[in-house]
């Protein structure tokens, strides 16, 4: 017997039923450029000792609930400042659910720049919580006259802004973040997903804006699959996010694993510094293709436009050649003619840029 739609309407929230759930599409046999995923595997003898770490851990006991020795851990792979406090997440995505739990209060706002990262409005609306975005400037820079004037009308709880921007590739100005931070009534978090990839930051500025919180998070530098993020922060206001945060929210193999993995990590160092190389080599064979404009990219994907109307035909063009990407057309007018690659091995890039080739002269 199915359940009855009436009842369904009935208890589920209105704003979960207005939501529209996050996609991710099968794998299956692609060139998988779509999800910002390091695509470089560890060597044969580091995965040999790391399962030999596995087969300590006891599956058997919960987690040690304040994971203090990842976290010192982390605190020192992050130069994390003294006196700031870390809460972690089963992802930098359970962090800003945590976020959203703790300040959301009907008519409270989430403010972010658009385009940006999708989990905002995504969590914000899930808590109940109103979201307002604020156009980037037409290169994708910030709008700082703009987001100024709509933070100031808006009072937003909380401001998130990607640093480099998700799914633009951005940097923004440090000068225009500076003066956010200076401006928003309060919590701004600058999310540093993708600090593998950039020499900017703002961890180390933690103690000058008593407002800011940073995000990091371990998916972008190889670890994905481990679901494991950190927020950074003065401890006045971690000690409240952190009473939101679940018991033993980080299990017994990401705590072990990521041990293990930040014991190495000038592995995953070394691959970051390759992705960056491999980075500027796509960005220059995209934009000598006919039709195609990349952006210029601080992160592990790049953005690229294409001629009029064509995103969607290209998009299914490289899907049939097995090349997986993410097409943006959906995403709102600024991005109507755009897709994003990640930047994937060597070799994968160049079957991406074979594949585009070819579909944009058929
Ligand atoms: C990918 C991404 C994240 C998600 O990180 P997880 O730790 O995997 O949940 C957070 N912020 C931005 C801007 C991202 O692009």
């Amino acid at each position: 017997m199915s359940p009855d739609p009436v009842l369904v309407q009935r208890w589920i929230r209105p704003e979960v039923q207005a939501l529209t759930a996050y996609h991710v599409p099968d794998a299956g046999q692609y060139i998988k450029l779509d999800a910002m995923e390091n695509p470089y595997r560890w060597p044969a003898e580091l995965v040999e000792q790391w399962l030999d770490i596995l087969r300590t851990v006891e599956l058997n006991r919960y987690p040690d609930p304040g994971a203090k020795a990842l976290t010192a851990q982390l605190r020192e792979a992050m130069q994390v400042p003294d006196g700031m406090q870390v809460v972690l997440g089963n992802g930098s995505d359970e962090l800003i659910q945590m976020l959203a739990l703790a300040v959301a209060q009907p008519g409270r706002v989430v403010l972010s720049p658009d385009p940006t990262f999708v989990m905002y409005r995504l969590i914000a609306e899930v808590a109940g919580m109103r979201y307002q975005s604020v156009p980037l400037a037409e290169d994708f820079a910030l709008d700082l006259d703009a987001t100024l004037r709509a933070i100031e009308q808006h009072q937003p709880a909380i401001v998130f802004l990607a640093y480099p921007n998700n799914p633009t590739g951005t940097l923004f100005e440090a000068a225009a973040v500076e003066a956010i931070l200076r401006s928003a009534p309060g919590l701004v978090v600058v999310d540093e997903a993708y600090a593998p990839f950039t020499d900017a930051s703002f961890m180390s500025r933690l103690t000058e804006f008593p407002n800011l919180l940073v995000l990091r998070t371990v998916s972008k530098m190889g670890l994905a699959g481990l679901r494991l993020g950190l927020l950074i922060g003065a401890p006045e206001w971690l000690g409240e996010i952190d009473k939101t945060r679940l018991p033993y929210n980080i299990n017994v193999l990401t705590q072990a694993s990521a041990q293990f993995a930040l014991e190495h990590k000038a592995v995953l160092d070394e691959q970051a510094t390759q992705i960056r190389i491999d980075r500027a080599r796509l960005f220059e064979a995209l934009n000598v293709l006919p039709g195609v404009h990349a952006y210029p990219s601080d992160a592990n994907f790049i953005l690229f436009r294409v001629p009029a109307g064509r995103a969607g035909e290209l998009f299914e063009k490289l899907r049939d050649q097995h090349v997986l990407v993410k097409n943006l057309a959906g995403a709102g007018e600024r991005l109507r003619d755009c897709l994003r690659v990640t930047v994937g091995r060597p070799e994968e890039n160049q079957a991406f840029l074979a594949a585009l080739a070819k579909a944009l002269s058929a």
